[in-house]
């Protein structure tokens, strides 16, 4: 199960909105797997609508604020603009971390933003409950 605070779950709808049209990605961290504290959007390299990259750099420097703040990352989040909340073929060849939860929020009713959250290990996906708390 992934806990989510609603101030972070804000923060994420929040940044997708503003990517949109295109996509758009953060990182999530916490104490422990599972466990949302903080929320770092990012900038989608990519500036598509059907795919994201993040800047390996900046990537760097939100590691470096994880290290001092003594928090891990725990979970990868991106929106779909148009498609599902489900991981594409390429979310699923790109997922490197099996205990890592990769989050993905749908855009296609941009009025009822749609959040789902899944595990990938070896290309096998398996969604997980989020709880907002
Ligand atoms: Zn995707």
């Amino acid at each position: 199960m992934l806990i989510l605070l609603k101030r972070i779950y804000n923060e994420m709808i929040q940044h997708a909105k503003s990517g949109y049209p295109n996509e758009a990605c953060g990182i999530l961290a916490g104490p422990k797997p599972g466990e949302v504290s903080d929320f770092f959007p990012m900038r989608n390299m990519d500036e598509s609508s059907i795919s994201y990259f993040m800047d390996p750099k900046e990537q760097l420097s939100i590691f470096k604020k994880l290290r001092e703040k003594k928090i891990e990352m725990n979970g990868i989040f991106h929106s779909h603009v148009a498609s599902e909340a489900y991981p594409s073929q390429k979310d699923v060849r790109l997922a490197f971390y099996p205990d890592v939860s990769y989050l993905i929020v749908s855009l296609s009713d941009r009025q009822k933003p749609h959040l789902r959250s899944f595990k990938i290990h070896n290309e096998t996906v398996k969604e997980e409950e989020i709880k907002i708390a």
